[in-house]
């Protein structure tokens, strides 16, 4: 079998200062830490931390103790930021932020706009972490999260529209658009043309929103989906809520790859992999690299 490794791999910047930031906060603290939902979407680094004595909870009600309380890389909202500073007076307890700074950077321009009475559509996938945070910002109904092209058709939809989620958006009204951090960069690419289609004043940010890490990571994988050609298999290594891993994945079946996206080696059917005469691996942002290299070594592993 020949094995390819993606040129760009693992762990980014944000990722790597956000479990920093917890195991420095932890080593000053001398008692366990809370950390407000998962540091990463990676479940290793989360039971690896858990396992030093991270308490990660889904509310701030969850808080007991005085002990310090850090923010996940993929950021919070306004109210929870309120709320938070509240507990931690009442408390004494220490707030440590380990948000990326790319995510801070799209709230920033999120506050900008709205200041700016903009409308902004919001391309992102409803219910993560990142996407919570950054509709959070929102006090004036004005930001409107669209998933995919769909949601663009109903976004300027005028039939019936009083009764949806986009009953308040007006085509008349400056918009702006922005994105998670971590989307596909080609689905991201059809959804703004579409939007440029529908609302001819719609204005493009200076720059754009998905982070340089998530750039990379697809074009390495596109790369990667050339040298094993259609015949051969890719192993995305990352966890199913990492929403950069599963956009490899994404892009690399839609290369015609075989595909799979494992957590790690135990969920690995090796003899599967075997099967195939040349095999690709990539990760996820999130994902550390000695779980790839553990893969790697049981591929290349005398039989
Ligand atoms: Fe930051 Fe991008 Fe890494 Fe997310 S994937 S933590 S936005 S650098």
């Amino acid at each position: 079998m020949q094995l390819f490794l993606a040129t760009q791999r693992g762990f980014c910047q944000g990722v790597e200062r956000a479990i920093q930031k917890t195991e420095r906060t932890l080593e000053d603290a001398k008692s366990p830490i809370y950390v407000l939902k998962e540091i990463v979407h990676n479940k290793a680094v989360v039971e690896r931390l858990r396992a030093k004595g991270v308490h990660f909870i889904n509310s701030l009600e969850d808080i007991r103790d005085p002990h310090p309380l850090v923010f996940s890389a993929h950021g919070v909202s306004p109210a929870i930021r309120l709320q938070a500073k509240a507990i931690a007076e009442q408390k004494g307890l220490k707030i440590v932020d380990a948000t990326c700074p790319l995510v801070q950077f799209v709230h920033t321009k999120a506050q900008h706009y709205l200041e700016q009475d903009y409308q902004i559509v919001y391309i992102g996938h409803s219910g993560h972490d990142e996407v919570e945070g950054i509709l959070g910002e929102d006090t004036k109904g004005k930001i409107f999260l669209v998933e995919n092209l769909q949601d663009v058709q109903e976004l300027t939809r005028d039939l019936a529209r009083r009764n949806t989620r986009y009953a308040r958006f007006s085509v008349h009204e400056p918009t702006v658009w922005l994105s998670q951090t971590t989307l596909s960069v080609d689905d991201t690419a059809d959804i703004i043309t579409a939007l440029h289609s529908i609302i001819p004043h719609l204005e493009d940010p200076a720059q754009d929103s998905i982070c340089m890490a998530t750039k990379e990571r697809q074009n390495a994988a596109r790369e990667l989906s050339a040298q094993v050609g259609k015949e051969g298999l890719i192993i995305v290594v990352g966890s199913k809520n990492s929403s950069n891993s599963v956009r490899l994945a994404d892009l690399t079946k839609s290369c015609g790859v075989d595909t799979l996206q494992v957590d790690g080696l135990s969920e690995l059917d090796l003899d599967y992999v075997q099967r195939f005469e040349k095999v690709g691996v990539t990760s996820g942002a999130s994902v550390p690299e000695d779980i790839v290299q553990e893969i790697v070594q049981a591929l290349t592993r005398p039989a």
